[in-house]
C-alpha cells in the first residue's frame, strides 16, 4: 500500500485517462489523493481518490489570456502553468510535509506536480495523456506557420516567467525537459506500442498500456443503416459553420448521424434538422462509437482511442499540432480518411469512401484488438506502485543523437571544403545564397540521417 499524490491540469482530455488507474490503484488499497479542480471533483471521488480542491490557485485572466488558453497555444500554457506552480508553493509544502506521498503520478503537462516531485526527491510517474513526443515521434506533429510563429515570438515571455521557478526553490533544467518525453523518466502513456510513433526509440521506464476508459463493452454494429457520428471534442468545438455543412452533407443519406456539438453551442442555431440527423451538447461517447461505423473527429487523442478501441473508422479532421500526429497514425495503419475538402460535398465523399471500402473498418477492428491486449489500468498501476521502475539502460534517443553528431560534422566540414573549391570559379557575390542553401537542406538531410540511423539501430 503506498500514498500516492495525483496532479493534473484543469482539462477533461487529460484528467480523463488517469482515473481508471485511479480507481485501481484505491481497489488495491492505495492511499490516493488527487490535487485537482471543483469541475472535476464528482468524477473523481466516483474512483475513491480523495479531492482535494486547488481552485484558489488558478490565476485571473484577462480575455486575451482566456482566448490564448482556448487555442491551445503553448506559450500561454506555459506561462499559466508556471503562475500556478508558484502561487501553490507554500501549499504543495505543507501538502508533501503532512500526506508525505510515495509516488507523485503527474500528467505530462502540469508543471507543478512534476516540479514539486523534483523539490521534494519523490519518485515521479509522468502521465501521458497524447502520444509520448521526443524528437523522432515529434517529428508526427505538423504545426503551421501560425502556431510555429506563436511558439518562437512567445519563448522570451516563457523564459522569463521560468526563471522565477528557481526563486521559489524549484529545479527546473530547462523548459524543454518540462514539456518534452525522455527517457529516464517514468512514463504511462495510454496507447499501445504498435499506435504509438517510433515506440522502440522509448526506454523501459515508459508503460503503454493501452487506452484507459471505464469499459469492457464490445463494439456493436448491428444497426439498422449505418451510423455516423460526429464530434470535435471538448475544447475547440464552437463550430456551427462545420456541423451545418456535416447535416448538409449527410441529409437525406442512407445513415443515421449524430453529432455532439459542445455545451457552448446552443444546437437550435443549426436550425430544423433533417429526419436521419440528432444534435446533442453531450453524449456518452463510447457508448455512441460502439455502434458508429464512421467518425468524424477533431483526432483528439482520447477520440481516437475510444473510436479505435470500438473498431469505429474515422474521417479525420485535426485542427492542432497534435491532433495532426494522432491523424497521421491513424491513417498509417489504414483506419481512418484525412478530411482534405471540409465542404458538404468533400465530407459526404470521405464518409462515403469509409462505408464503401471495408478496410477501414478491419483496420479499425485490428486496432481495437490491439488495444484491448495491452495492460490496461491493471498495468498502470503495477507501474505506479513499484515507481522507480528499472530499465536494461539502453537509451536508443542517446545513440541515435551520437551517430547524427558524426553525419552533422561531416556535413559541416564537406559544406566547407564544397565551398572553398566552389568559390575558386563562381563569383562570392553568390556566397549567401550558399550558406542559405546550406542551412535549409540541413534540417531535412538531418531527419533523413535520423530515419536512417534509428531503422539501423532498431530494425524498423
Ligand atoms: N466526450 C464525451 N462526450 C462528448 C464529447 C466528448 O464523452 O459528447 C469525451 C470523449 O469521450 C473524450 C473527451 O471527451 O474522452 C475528449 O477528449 P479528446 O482528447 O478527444 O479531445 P479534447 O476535448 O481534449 O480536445
Amino acid at each position: 500500500m503506498k500514498r500516492i499524490a495525483v496532479f493534473c491540469i484543469p482539462a477533461h482530455g487529460h484528467t480523463n485517462p488517469m482515473l481508471p488507474v485511479l480507481a485501481e490503484l484505491v481497489r488495491r488499497g492505495d492511499q490516493v489523493r488527487f490535487y485537482s479542480f471543483a469541475e472535476f471533483r464528482e468524477k473523481i471521488e466516483a474512483t475513491g481518490a480523495e479531492y482535494i480542491a486547488c481552485d484558489r490557485f488558478l490565476p485571473e485572466l484577462s480575455a486575451q489570456e482566456e482566448q490564448a488558453l482556448k487555442n491551445v497555444s503553448t506559450t500561454e500554457m506555459s506561462i499559466q502553468d508556471i503562475r500556478i506552480t508558484i502561487a501553490m508553493t507554500d501549499f504543495l509544502q505543507s501538502e508533501f510535509d503532512s500526506f508525505r506521498p510515495e509516488v507523485v503520478y503527474c500528467d505530462s503537462a502540469c508543471f507543478w506536480g512534476k516540479l514539486a516531485a523534483w523539490k521534494f526527491g519523490v519518485p515521479l510517474v509522468v502521465s501521458t495523456s497524447t502520444f509520448a513526443f521526443n524528437q523522432m515521434s515529434s517529428q508526427y506533429m505538423k504545426q503551421s506557420p501560425q502556431e510555429l510563429a506563436g511558439l518562437l515570438l512567445g519563448l522570451p515571455r516563457v523564459q522569463k516567467e521560468f526563471k522565477r521557478l528557481r526563486e521559489y526553490g524549484y529545479q527546473a533544467k530547462s523548459f524543454l525537459s518540462m514539456v518534452a518525453s525522455d527517457n529516464a523518466t517514468d512514463s504511462v502513456v495510454y496507447t499501445s506500442k504498435r499506435f504509438q510513433p517510433f515506440s522502440e526509440c522509448f526506454s523501459d521506464h515508459y508503460a503503454f498500456v493501452g487506452p484507459s476508459l471505464f469499459t469492457d463493452r464490445q463494439p456493436d454494429k448491428q444497426t439498422p443503416r449505418p451510423l455516423v457520428y460526429i464530434s470535435l471534442g471538448t475544447v475547440i468545438n464552437e463550430r456551427p459553420d462545420f456541423y451545418a455543412k456535416c447535416i448538409e452533407a449527410l441529409r437525406g443519406a442512407d445513415v443515421d448521424v449524430i453529432i455532439s456539438c459542445g455545451k457552448a453551442l446552443d444546437p437550435a442555431v443549426l436550425g430544423e434538422l433533417p429526419e436521419n440527423v440528432q444534435v446533442f451538447p453531450y453524449v456518452d461517447q463510447l457508448g455512441v462509437l460502439a455502434k458508429t461505423s464512421v467518425f468524424i473527429t477533431h483526432c483528439g487523442m482520447n477520440s481516437v482511442s475510444e473510436s479505435l478501441f470500438m473498431a469505429a473508422p474515422a474521417v479525420l479532421y485535426p485542427q492542432t499540432s497534435e491532433q495532426q500526429a494522432v491523424a497521421r497514425r491513424t491513417e498509417e495503419l489504414g483506419a481512418g480518411l484525412r478530411l482534405t475538402d471540409d465542404s458538404a460535398a468533400g465530407i459526404r465523399a470521405a464518409v462515403t469512401a469509409i462505408l464503401q471500402n471495408p478496410s477501414y473498418a478491419q483496420a479499425a477492428a485490428e486496432c481495437s484488438r490491439d488495444f484491448r491486449s495491452c495492460a490496461g489500468a491493471a498495468g498502470a498501476a503495477d507501474f505506479i506502485e513499484h515507481a522507480p521502475n528499472p530499465s536494461d539502460g539502453r537509451d536508443i534517443v542517446k545513440e541515435l543523437n551520437r551517430d547524427v553528431t558524426a553525419e552533422q560534422i561531416v556535413y559541416n566540414v564537406l559544406a566547407v571544403i564544397i565551398g572553398i573549391i566552389l568559390f575558386q570559379f563562381v563569383s562570392t557575390k553568390w556566397l549567401w545564397v550558399y550558406i542559405v542553401a546550406g542551412v535549409l537542406l540541413n534540417a531535412p538531410i538531418k531527419r533523413a540521417f535520423q530515419k536512417m540511423y534509428y531503422k539501423k539501430l532498431t530494425g524498423r
